[in-house]
């Protein structure tokens, strides 16, 4: 059965992607479900284009995280889910991206299955992906490398990961990833340096990617942290390391207002940028 020609039973979960931001990534699926659905369970980072999409009896029930404000747990939004279900619902979980990475679906999904809820899970562009394409940023380029890493910055208690192997990221320069990254961007950058990468790697900040508000900065390992404004960059953002990010300023098509692009070296043209990668 191909989901696209589904019934949105009553009764079920679905656990949606909403893609990073810009409305029009949102698949086709994600568009259908959300039309029908009568209950959606929401995190914050959402476009209200996106809840627009809804049918207006349709409940909208924000379950994210909103400045320092004690936000709704895990279980709690797991019990939720089940609950509304459990009344007959469409239930919609919509989520910022891709459920599956670094969105706790998975979490969701296995509390839906032990609890005998049917669901089904709607992938969406996450943001380490589609972020990287309206910054400019091949996720790969045959120049560049053979591989992406997508590492978070937290862990599951809002810990520093101690499971992130930097020394094996360090030995190549292959392109990293980084989600959640932005407020600790100097223990990433000391991190790598401190296991051999170049400290003159680059790397690239894109904050809220796909949005009309999209910014890019490009630095250095070395010099992010004092190049770094916190007055232009601000989250969500996403760091990007390796030299794919230099194609951002010759390669960027979605920011029009070049004062959101901050280069590397402003002095050097495009062409002689992209001599210098
Ligand atoms: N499931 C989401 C990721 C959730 S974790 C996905 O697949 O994209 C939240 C982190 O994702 C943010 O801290 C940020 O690092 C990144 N992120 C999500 N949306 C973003 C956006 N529009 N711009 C930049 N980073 C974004």
């Amino acid at each position: 059965m191909q989901l696209f020609n589904f019934n949105f039973d009553k009764g079920s979960v679905w656990l949606v992607g909403a893609g990073p931001g810009d409305p029009g990534l949102i698949t086709l699926l994600a568009y259908e479900s959300i039309k029908k659905a009568d209950v959606i369970f929401y995190d914050a980072l959402l476009d209200d284009h996106i809840l627009s999409i809804a049918k207006p009896s349709a409940e909208l029930i924000f379950v994210g995280k909103r400045g320092n404000k004690k936000s709704i747990n895990q279980l709690e939004i797991n019990k939720l889910l089940i609950n509304e279900a459990k009344k007959n619902k469409r239930v919609l979980r919509l989520k910022g991206g891709d459920p599956f990475i670094f969105g706790r679906g998975g979490e969701e999904a296995l509390s839906l299955r032990l609890n005998k809820i049917p669901y089904k899970i709607v992938p969406g562009a996450t943001a380490g992906i589609a972020g990287l394409a309206y910054a400019g940023i091949p996720a790969t380029h045959r120049d560049f490398n053979t591989s992406i890493t997508f590492i978070s910055a937290y862990g599951a208690g809002g810990e520093k990961p101690e499971t992130i192997d930097w020394k094996s990221f360090s030995k190549t320069s292959q392109l990293i990833v980084i989600y959640m990254g932005l407020e600790r961007i100097n223990w990433v950058c000391s991190e790598l340096i401190k296991r051999g990468r170049n400290k003159n790697e680059n790397i690239a900040i894109i904050s809220n990617a796909t949005k009309k508000n999209q910014k890019v900065l490009i630095s250095s390992l070395n010099n992010c942290s004092k190049d770094f404004d916190k007055n232009i960059i601000e989250s969500p953002a996403l760091l990007v390391i390796g030299k794919n990010v230099l194609l951002s300023p010759i390669l960027n098509w979605y920011v029009e207002d070049k004062k959101n692009i901050n280069f590397l070296k402003e002095s050097i043209n495009e062409h002689e940028q992209y001599n210098f990668i």
